[in-house]
């Protein structure tokens, strides 16, 4: 059984294209996940598009998405999906309702005036919407593919989600804020025992004191929960735009004494499970 794990977007926030970002990666919040043939996608960050010319070059047909939270660095690649163009794809996109809209209502809203050309009801891909509420499981692929998910601490909410395949798991926790000193429940539910934990660690500690209400967390917090939840391997995500690849590297070394187990993810790199 495979699963295999590609970042394509591990930035948070916003996108960076300066040189000195080319090593860990500018693109927003993307995770590829390939089970067997089987295509599960985690968020839709900017890093989606070169994402959607592979799809498209593979003739992949059929994809499942899953949204933690609308945030723009998370949906921002989504109308530059190239397969959303294809009529022969078929995209199954699982998004939790905000502000009273549903999934459906909230991509609409994204690809209209004035903020897209190109209306969402005249691509020609065939794009099914599912609502999920925090906390709802589910199955994709005929049961083949289990999803649990969370509410996790963000402004306007967001999902964490664990993905369970073939005696894998993975659990992906971003974008959450965690309160010092503090268990969180929802977030050790996804991770318990898990294969490959994807943390939001924006922030060092030091920065985290005058972030505090922002809604993302630090990699010493993913250390902790990786040891509490006994998580085989964790990578840091949502790398902070102020990072460049230099503070990366401070940040994934420093992180790595603490926790061998624990890498920063770097864009275009897999993770075989
Ligand atoms: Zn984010
Ligand atoms: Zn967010």
């Amino acid at each position: 059984m495979g699963f295999d794990v590609t970042f394509w977007g591990v930035r948070g926030s916003t996108t960076c294209s300066e040189p000195d970002y080319m090593v860990y990666g500018g693109n927003t919040a993307c995770v590829e996940l390939s089970l067997d043939g089987r295509e599960v996608i985690i968020d839709a960050g900017s890093g989606i598009r070169e994402l959607g010319k592979k799809l498209i070059r593979e003739k992949s047909a059929r994809a499942t998405l899953l949204i933690s939270h609308t945030h723009w660095d998370h949906v921002s690649g989504f109308p530059f999906f190239a397969p959303i163009y294809s009529r022969h794809a078929v995209l199954e996109i699982y998004a939790s309702p905000q502000e009273e809209m549903d999934a459906r209502a909230i991509f609409e809203m994204q690809m209209s005036s004035p903020f897209f050309p190109m209306p969402i009801h005249s691509v020609p891909s065939s794009l099914i919407f599912k609502n999920f509420a925090p906390n709802d499981e589910f199955f994709l692929y005929d049961g083949a593919v289990k999803v649990i998910t969370a509410p996790l601490n963000h402004p306007n909410g967001a999902t964490g989600f664990r993905i369970e395949y073939g005696g894998k798991a993975l659990a992906y926790v971003s974008d959450t804020e965690h309160i010092q000193g503090r268990e969180d429940e929802n977030v050790l539910k996804l991770a318990r025992g898990c294969d490959l934990m994807i943390y939001d660690a924006l922030f060092t500690e030091e920065e985290f004191a005058s972030h505090v209400g922002w809604g993302h967390s630090t990699w010493q917090e993913a250390v902790r929960i990786a040891k509490k939840a006994n998580v085989k391997q964790t990578a840091l995500f949502h790398h902070f735009p102020e990072h460049n690849d230099a503070a990366m590297r401070v940040i994934e070394n420093t992180a790595k004494e603490a926790l061998s187990s624990v890498f920063a993810a770097r864009e275009r790199t897999t993770v075989s499970l």
